[in-house]
Order: structure tokens, then sequence, then C-alpha cells
């Protein structure tokens, strides 16, 4: 088995692989299973601090971006899409399927969204009934300030869909104080459960907005609606599937027992970055660092390619490549959830000091020791 030090998936922890294993039961007939949704939905809501509803839907984090915006969009809808990386920008994809009409804020991608340059563009053009916006852009981890633009953007009546799929449990995130209206989470980021569930926190004004939609929902599966009285009516749209949420159930918990888990993410990723910059290779961003993946400049003449085949077949280590127009260009490393250890980092550190020195490329000093000195 590799080490995945990859922003996502990560590694799961025993206790949840266990729960995953145990009997289960048919979520459709079980009483006592609509309950342990609701908790299990509950306890995120908890450590999001939101007071809407959750819901936990099958399927990836994708599906949580796909279901807001198809449950938020009806054809000719204006959506601002808030673009500063390569899921920000992908969220047009969805807004298009569904009718609506995506209008891009685009911004430099080594950046965060500067908030007064969006409010500037708000004051010209606000006529927008949503914005889609990324908390961590995972390919460049760039981190965007969700607790002053959003607040910002209900301040010109625009809800908000935020994809915190790779930042929440291991970035702040306060629902209600931000004023977010769908939060999409997905279960094998930062949480640290396999893939399988999204996870999205929907506001009252997110969910009034549906509920006076003129036309249905074009989906089934990726409606909310479809999902909202699950609880009353003791049915859900299809079955749920009961090992992933007795899973995520334990993952939650996890997090939840785990007071100091903001802390370790900010402390890693520090003392990840400065290592970096010691050691003569450069960090990809400019500014606006997440704490849960660093990605880093590949020297001219090494591709992604050849270093992550290095990393995996001698040191039995996956690590993240470049996606998109950064294919080639970059190598990323997900410290998030149970792979934010100092022990795990020390590990990778010292995998990648021995790899760039196979393969010509020494660094000025050591990654393991320069991170080791910071943490
Ligand atoms: C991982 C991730 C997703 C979900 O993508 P999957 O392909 O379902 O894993 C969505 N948004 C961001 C920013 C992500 O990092």
């Amino acid at each position: 088995m590799y080490k995945i030090m990859t922003p996502g998936p990560v590694t799961v922890r025993q206790n949840v692989r266990d729960a995953r294993s145990l009997a289960t039961t048919n979520p459709d007939m079980d009483p006592e299973f609509v309950e342990f949704y609701k908790e299990t939905c509950d306890m995120l809501g908890g450590l999001m601090n939101s007071s809407g509803d959750t819901y936990i839907l099958g399927g990836e984090g994708i599906l949580a971006l796909e279901a807001a915006c198809a449950s938020l969009t009806e054809k000719g809808d204006r959506v601002l899409v808030i673009d500063n990386g390569l899921f920000g920008k992908g969220f047009a994809d969805f807004i298009e399927i569904y009718g609506g009409e995506p209008v891009f804020f685009t911004s430099d991608y080594r950046k965060p969204i500067d908030v007064s340059e969006l409010e500037a563009f708000l004051e010209k053009s606000s006529d927008f009934k949503y914005a889609t916006l990324v908390h961590c852009d995972t390919p460049t981890g760039v981190l965007n300030d969700i607790s002053e633009i959003c607040p910002l953007l209900k301040k010109y009546n625009i809800m908000t869909v935020v994809d915190s799929v790779s930042a929440m449990y291991g970035e702040p995130v306060d629902v209600d104080a931000s004023g977010i209206d769908i939060l999409c989470g997905g279960s094998q980021k930062a949480l640290s459960a396999p893939p399988g569930l999204a996870t999205l926190c929907v506001s009252e004004d997110a969910k009034k907005a549906m509920n006076n939609r003129k036309t249905p929902v074009a989906s089934f599966y990726a409606s909310i609606p479809a999902m909202m009285t699950y609880y009353e009516d003791k049915w859900f749209p299809y079955t749920m599937p009961v090992s992933d949420i007795m899973g995520i159930r334990v993952a939650l918990e996890n997090v939840k027992n785990d007071k100091d888990i903001l802390a370790r993410h900010a402390e890693i990723a520090e003392a990840t970055r400065k290592a970096v910059e010691k050691s003569g290779l450069s960090l990809y961003l400019e500014e606006g660092f997440a704490n849960t993946v660093t990605v880093i400049e590949l020297p001219d003449g090494l591709t992604d390619e050849v270093l992550l085949r290095t990393l995996r077949e001698k040191h039995n280590l996956l690590l993240g490549g470049g996606l998109g127009d950064f294919s080639g260009k970059v190598f990323r490393i997900g410290h998030m959830g149970e792979n934010a250890t100092v022990e795990n980092m020390v590990e990778t550190m010292k995998a990648l000091d021995s790899t760039f020195a196979e393969l010509g490329y020494p660094l000025d000093v050591s990654l393991e020791e320069e991170f080791k000195k910071n943490i």
C-alpha cells in the first residue's frame, strides 16, 4: 500500500474503516436509520455552525456542487462565477447545463480574490440570483476569504454557493456568521473518510428560493428539494449508502474530538511553506495559501510525471500532480485531515529530499531538516 499524501483522497483512520464494515440495515425500512442519518447531518451542521438544513448525499464532492447549481438555477438566471482557479471556473459548466447564464468575475490565479475589486465590480453590476466561489481551489491551493466575500455578496442580495470541499475541517468555516447559502463538502478531503459522499449545508434563503421555483429541478439525483422532506416523510428519494454514512459519522466524531485540528493544519502548512522556500524550490502562489495543500513549482527540466513516479516506485509515496493548465508545472502535497501530522510530513519531506537528489536536482537545504526546525 502507498502512503497517500495527496490533496484528497487522504488517509482514512482505522476507526472509520471499522465502522464501514459493521452489520448494515435497510435504510428505507429501519426507522432508527432516519434518526441516525439526521443526527449525523446535524453533527456536520454543528461543526460548520450552520443553523439551516444539512444533507449527506451518495456521490463524491462534485455532486454537492452540481446539486447546488441544479437546485438554484432556472432558465435564464444570471449567476456570478467568481473565478481564480480551475474549480472556480468550472462552476460555469453546471450553471449552463441547468439553463443559467454564467457571468465571470475572473482574477489572478496566483492570488486570493481581492474583496475591494469585487465590490467595485458589484457596484456596477449586481443583478445575479446567486454567486459561486471556491474556498480553497485545490489545483493551486489558493484560499479565498469567504468570511468577507459572502457577506459582501449578501449585501447586494446575492446568494452564495461555496465549494469548501478541500478546505472545511482544515480551515475555519462559520456558515451562519458568513451568511453562506449553500456550503458544499465531500467525504474524502480533510474529513478523512473514503470518497463517496457529498455534503450540503443549506440556508433558509436558499430553501426559500428552491421552494419558490417556477419550474421543477431538472434533475432527480442532484435535487436538494427531493431530499428536503425526508425527515417528516421518513422516506429518502433513493436508498442511502448506509455503510458510507456509518463511516462518515465516525469521521465527523474524530473531527469533533480533535480540538487542535485547525491549529495543527496551520502549523504544518506554515512549516511546509518555510521549508520549501529555504530549499530553493518555489511556491506556486504569491499569497493566500490554504493550510490544507501546498503547491510547488517544478524546477526547469523536471516533469511531475518523473517526480511522482520516482516517489511512488522508490518511496511508496503518492503526491498530487498538476491539473489542467498546471499539468507538468507543479506538484502538490495534501497535508489535510489525517495526512496532517508531523510524522507524515517528515516522511514526505525526507522522500522529497532524496528524490530530488536522485533525479539530479539537489536542494539548497534539506526539506526534512527545515520542516523539523519550523514545527
Ligand atoms: C476534490 C474537490 C472537489 C470534488 O471533486 P471530486 O472529483 O468529487 O473529488 C470539488 N472541489 C474542490 C475544490 C476539490 O478539491
